[in-house]
């Protein structure tokens, strides 16, 4: 009796009753369970049925008799990386469309983060409603891919930046944007995402404040909070007086000041994303990662081919600055420019005044890879000044903060088993982070990059392994 109560409770919240608990036992690691201050050596994990039941030291473990133990010795697990701003089943190779945004293509993305540790990932604004669906049946289950958590459609501004054509409508009016607020909300997304740009007044039309506020307002009617791309100081702190509730870029146009870091700790608003590894693409002409096999084997063989051809090095180097108007000369060669130099320099200043930062990197659209580009995220952070530890807090437990999720972002009882195993400790060295051993989502193991050679035999990925200590030129 007790049995068949169990089951029917089982099927009426979406699962198939197992007929026994599942248990895996990971014994003698050193833990970063992404909220204490320190790693816990001489640590154990236990997940039963895709949830943590115990984390801690080897002395408390009371492993159950029929689990399936792995001596995890000499290797570090931290949580499974989180990564808050993304766009997904947006490309072939190296061209965007649309008409590549298919089921089919999005679970290869989904699939792609979770091989380089990524479990999460916060879509901002550029989804299909098949997307919903998709993350709706990943909350009912274990998946084994990535979890979507989804903006749906974002508010672009007619004639101006963002969305993605096709799938994004442009609004013209503060009426239209509340308008499409409700159709978003009726849809069950998690956050509104707005566009407040002009790419550096290239474009005549940039979102007037009067929609950014109806926007803002309406998605608070709803519950919902409001993330903005944001390039212009200005535009950052007219949107913190409109209640916004956080951003999906850094401010990139001039030095952030103590009014805007004043008003972020004020208010509690975020920088959910500071993209750094997005804008250290925009600088380079070559990247200094095309023979790096973490990359090479999460990326199809026509992506390697176009970024390794001459007519793009070419076209980068001796071409017309993407940003013309600029009042710097475009540097190339692994130089960086000056956007990236402000981004990295205002990222400091929030940090340091304290504001709530989490971990995006804008991966998805052209030259920004999934998954790869968390790891350099993390690295740019540590690069601007704050520890590895606080890099990967930022990248798990802060950002499950961010998206209120609970039940994800640390190595804790009671949470999904999200986990990524370590060769290396990374507080040693954060780069080690891509010294992937073993990924788990929901307590299942999943093929890491390591295990993958995209789009060809594995046999055609010759080189590279995660015991290999990596050396990146920056
Ligand atoms: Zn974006």
């Amino acid at each position: 009796m007790q049995g068949l109560k169990w089951g029917m409770a089982a099927l009426l919240a979406g699962f198939a009753a197992p007929a026994l608990a599942e248990t895996t036992v990971l014994t003698n690691l050193t833990l970063i369970d992404g909220v204490r201050a320190a790693a816990q050596p001489n640590s154990a994990i236990v997940m039963t049925n895709g949830k943590i039941t115990y984390a801690g030291p080897m002395s408390g473990l009371k492993a159950p008799k029929d689990a399936t133990t792995q001596d995890m010795a000499g290797k570090t697990v931290m949580p499974g990386i989180i990564d808050s701003h993304v766009h997904i089943g947006l490309m072939k190779d190296v061209t965007q469309d649309e008409k590549f945004f298919t089921p089919e293509n999005v679970n290869t993305d989904l699939k792609q983060y979770a091989a380089y540790g990524v479990t999460a990932v916060q879509v901002l604004g550029t989804d299909k409603d098949f997307v919903l669906e998709l993350r709706n049946q990943q909350r009912k289950s274990r998946p084994t891919i990535a979890r979507v958590f989804s903006a749906g459609q974002g508010a672009v501004i007619k004639g101006g930046y963002g969305g993605l054509v096709g799938v994004t409508q442009p609004i013209a009016t503060a009426e239209e944007g509340r308008k499409l607020v409700d159709e978003q909300a009726a849809k069950g997304v998690d956050f509104i995402k707005l566009w407040v740009d002009d790419e550096r007044k290239t474009i005549p039309v940039k979102m007037p404040f009067d929609v950014t506020a109806a926007i803002i307002d309406q998605a608070h009617k709803k519950r919902l909070r409001a993330v903005a791309h944001v390039f212009y100081l200005e535009d950052a702190k007219e949107l913190i007086r409109q209640g916004v509730d956080g951003f999906g870029h850094m401010v990139r146009d001039q030095p952030v000041d103590k009014e805007l870091l004043d008003m972020m700790k004020a208010k509690g608003v975020w920088m959910v994303s500071a993209t750094l590894s997005r804008e250290m693409a925009y600088s380079l002409a070559i990247m200094p990662w095309l023979n790096d096999p973490f990359f090479t084997r999460g990326v199809t063989p026509g992506t390697l081919d176009a970024l390794r051809s001459m007519a793009r090095e070419k076209a980068v180097v001796l071409g017309p600055t993407r940003f013309p108007g600029l009042p710097y000369e475009k540097k190339v060669f692994f130089d960086m420019d000056r956007t990236l130099v402000q981004a990295l320099e205002n990222w400091q200043a929030m940090v340091n005044a304290g504001v709530n930062v989490g971990m995006g990197t804008d991966s998805g659209p052209n030259g920004r890879f999934p998954g790869f580009n968390a790891h350099e995220e993390m690295q740019m952070q540590v690069l601007a000044g704050r520890t590895p530890m606080e890099a990967i807090k930022s990248a798990t437990s802060d950002n499950a903060r961010w998206l209120g999720d609970k039940s994800i972002g640390s190595i804790e009882k009671g949470k999904w088993a999200d986990l990524v195993v370590l060769e290396k400790n990374p507080l040693d060295d954060i780069r080690y982070t891509q010294m992937i051993s073993a990924v788990f989502i929901a307590g299942n193991s999943v093929p890491t990059v390591w295990q993958t050679c995209r789009d060809r035999p594995l046999s055609a990925c010759t080189t590279g392994a995660s015991t290999d200590v990596p050396h990146m030129p920056y």
